[in-house]
């Protein structure tokens, strides 16, 4: 399917070579991981404690000793540079001390209630005061926070109908795993209900008139989207596209959701305030208590009062049904909370954001001198402080285009072979990101390694042929 190169050159023979030169390298050097792997077998399904572990990456996982600021090492004593970022929730870095402080307080004096602690104030008014929105409630991740906000969303419309964009990921729930297949809507993967994409609409991002299409007939609930898709690679909006947007939704009575899960990485309000969005809703999670499981969505007046009614409106509605389904034992912990006021207190300051935006830019600038310098048709996206870097010589404007730029054989390469020289570079649909905990110095000795690699690959990867123009 994803075969390139033009008739007769050898590339991708030369890319699988290196990549299983590559595979034999990495395998030998980690007897420990592969013991635990073959011992983990065992007990859990493909020997890891979640199945996708074993998945997300062609070589097998390593397995994770411990992790300090920008590195982490392995059970077999390797160090990692870490511009994956754990998917962008290690964004405040590993072990942060307030972190730490917070977590050892906290837990020392009991960390699960069910009832509420004064953290959770000083969490709801500070994220108002950050992200804009008045009223905020608190998960576990951030698909617990979205399944919530679907949920409130059809309860205020009155409309089943979710729409999503191509590429999208919101989490593992139903209502958003859905993808467009020969025309049709289907579920994504297995175990999904066929329901969910009888409710669902799928369109391309930066595709107005396929919105306004879709939105015309009055009868979707919700228009859920990151603000820049950060899980195709990088697909950066179009001027105008948001506020386009919001003016579809707003005359179609359609609400819209702000995912910024790992967007929250990218500026101090999220884009949500760089850019000057006005969701209904907000989503935040992953890096928002630095890995400590803390999800959020924040909403508006208006939806608010969907949770709590005024009471003379619960007692109109008599016997009817008049709580909206949200909730979990766990949700709004103490650690969590405490957690999360630690972080956004001390962490995930201005003046991080100011940091970690200007290492972004040193990140993507040098991916383009390196990419010039080998003469490669390829091209590198920013986004603050994560970057990315398509097969293809313009940046994708939609998932369509990132699907036809992938070279996976290329890409599973170049992770394995960074892997080997100590650089932790992650997933398929993601490209580096700097943490809080990066230093100019970490950024130029990853620029070092990708060149190196670079070099190895560039008669091979040049004569992938581009597949757009
Ligand atoms: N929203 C977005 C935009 C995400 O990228 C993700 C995870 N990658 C999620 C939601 C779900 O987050 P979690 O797995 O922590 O629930």
């Amino acid at each position: 399917m994803h075969a390139v190169g033009k008739p007769g050159r050898v590339d991708l023979e030369r890319i699988e070579k290196l990549k299983q030169e590559e595979d034999v390298r990495f395998v030998k050097a980690r007897p420990r991981s592969m013991a635990l792997l073959e011992q983990g077998r065992r007990s859990m399904p493909r020997g890891v404690p979640m199945s996708w572990m074993d998945d997300l990456w062609d070589h097998p996982p390593m397995w994770v000793a411990e992790g300090s600021g920008a590195h982490f090492t392995d059970v077999d004593g390797h160090d990692y540079l870490d511009m994956h970022i754990a998917d962008a929730s290690a964004f405040c870095g590993h072990a942060p001390g307030p972190l730490v402080r917070a977590v050892n307080w906290q837990i020392e004096r009991g960390n699960q209630f069910q009832l509420p602690g004064e953290d959770a104030i000083w969490v709801a008014e500070h994220l108002a005061r950050r992200y804009g929105l008045p009223k905020w409630q608190f998960t576990l991740s951030a698909t617990q926070a979205n399944t919530e906000v679907i949920r409130l969303a059809r309860v205020a419309t009155g409309r089943d109908i979710i729409l999503v964009f191509d590429g999208k990921y919101h989490g593992h729930l139903p209502e958003t795993m859905v993808v467009l297949e020969e025309g049709r809507m289907a579920p994504e993967m297995l175990g999904l209900p066929p329901w969910a994409s009888r409710h669902a609409r799928v369109v391309q991002f930066n595709d107005v008139s396929a919105l306004e299409a879709a939105l015309a007939p009055g009868d979707v609930a919700l228009v859920i989207t990151e603000p820049a898709l950060t899980n195709a690679g990088i697909i950066r909006p179009e001027p105008e596209f948001h506020s386009t947007l919001r003016d579809i939704t707003r005359a179609t009575g359609t609400l819209l959701a702000v995912d910024e899960t790992h967007t929250l990485i990218s500026a101090y309000g999220g884009l949500t305030r760089e850019w000057g969005l006005e969701p209904d809703f907000l989503t935040l999670g992953k890096s928002l208590a630095a890995g400590v499981p803390l999800a959020t969505y924040g909403m508006t007046e208006g939806l608010a009062r969907l949770i709590a009614p005024p009471e003379d409106a619960w007692e109109a509605a008599g016997d009817a049904v008049r709580e909206v389904a949200t909730g979990g034992t766990l949700f709004a912990n103490a650690l969590s909370m405490a957690a999360g006021k630690a972080v956004l207190g001390e962490v995930l300051t201005e003046e991080a954001f100011d940091r970690t935006t200007r290492l972004g830019h040193r990140v993507a600038t040098g991916i383009e001198a390196a990419i010039d310098e080998a003469s490669l048709p390829w091209s590198v996206l920013r986004l603050f402080a994560h970057s990315y870097y398509a097969f293809a010589p313009r940046p994708p404007r939609n998932a369509i285009e990132y699907r036809s730029a992938e070279v996976p054989e290329l890409r599973a390469l170049m992770r394995v072979y960074l892997a080997n020289r100590g650089i932790w570079e992650g997933g398929w649909w993601r490209g580096p990101a700097v943490s809080v905990a990066h230093t100019a110095e970490d950024v130029d000795r990853y620029l070092s390694v990708l060149r190196e690699l670079i070099a190895e690959i560039s008669g091979v990867a040049g004569a992938v042929t581009p597949r757009f123009i």
